[in-house]
């Protein structure tokens, strides 16, 4: 197993977060064995995806951090719009391969720069995708111990949220999909068409797509153009200017979080904070 000592603002979207111990299997043999060992020994350690929904500490991570990046980047169309993915798949390779194979469905997701793995976890969802796992047919994971194939209704999926998200030990390595059918021009004009909607969103800079899951939109109005030092807060997303740090995002986050504690409003962040 090897592990390298990496910083994780390489690894983040939004390129904030500090040095940590990066193991990066490049197979899905290779990410069984570690992590079978992972857990015979009682290691603490985290799972990272494309890191496009995470903001680490510029302290680092003492956890190991297991990256999936190269786990499982297979694609393969098993006919009748079932497709199979790994857990490594960025979501505009999928979509693309989706057109090009008459499938799709999913192409309001073109704008998510997420892995198969992490959109499972967050049920990422946008424009007319209510949630990823609407199209999880089975999901495999593994524990540590054994794999396990899920159903889509094992995965207890809610706005941004599957029950993975409190199984800590669920590894996603991949997943059976169901796709409609669709010409490959239909596909092409709907990533167009989402391409524009998101051209209004500041993701000129490195950012973490939208801070909260639920929020009040006139607290949030009061904040839009914010910038601090490096950070950059606007229609909802946190961006980094260059060199925001993570103290100040956290500040930052605490700080709309108690206002609307003060007026009894709903408030849950949707980015996974990681100190
Ligand atoms: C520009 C931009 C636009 C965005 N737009 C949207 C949007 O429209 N809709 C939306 O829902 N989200 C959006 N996001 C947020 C983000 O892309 C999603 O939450 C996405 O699902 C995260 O996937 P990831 O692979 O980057 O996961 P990461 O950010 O790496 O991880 C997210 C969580 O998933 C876990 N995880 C990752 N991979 C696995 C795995 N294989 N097995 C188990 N756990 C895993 C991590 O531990 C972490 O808890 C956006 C982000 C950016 C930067």
């Amino acid at each position: 197993m090897k592990i390298e000592r990496e910083n994780l603002s390489e690894y983040t979207t939004i390129k904030i977060g500090g040095v940590a111990s990066l193991w990066k299997p490049d197979s899905i043999d290779e990410f069984k064995n570690g992590y079978e060992k992972i857990q015979r020994e009682g290691m603490s350690f985290r799972v990272l995806g494309n890191g496009s929904n995470i903001i680490a500490s510029g302290n680092g991570i003492s956890d190991l951090v297991v990256f999936m990046g190269g786990v499982s980047n297979l694609i393969e169309n098993l006919g009748g719009g079932y497709v199979k993915v790994g857990a490594s798949v960025r979501l505009q390779k999928l979509i693309r391969y989706l057109a090009k194979s008459g499938l799709g469905g999913i192409s309001d997701l073109f704008s998510v720069p997420a892995t198969v793995g992490g959109a499972i976890l967050m049920n990422a969802g946008c424009g007319s995708v209510r949630g990823f796992t609407d199209f999880v047919e089975t999901v495999i994971v593994h524990d540590g111990v054994k794999l396990h194939e899920l159903s889509r209704s094992d995965l207890e999926a809610a706005y941004r949220f599957t029950k993975l998200q409190h199984l800590g030990n669920c590894i996603v390595l991949g997943a059976v999909l169901r796709l409609r059918e669709c010409e490959k021009a239909t596909v092409d004009s709907e990533i167009r068409h989402r391409l524009s909607v998101v051209a209004k969103r500041p993701y000129q800079y490195p950012n973490c797509g939208s801070l909260f899951k639920y929020s009040n939109r006139w607290v949030m109005k009061l904040f839009d153009g914010y910038k601090s030092g490096g950070l950059y807060f606007k229609n909802g997303t946190l961006c980094n200017r260059g060199g925001a740090e993570f103290d100040d995002a956290i500040k930052f986050i605490e700080r709309i979080k108690r206002i609307h504690k003060v007026f009894g409003l709903r408030c849950k962040e949707e980015v996974k904070i990681w100190r």
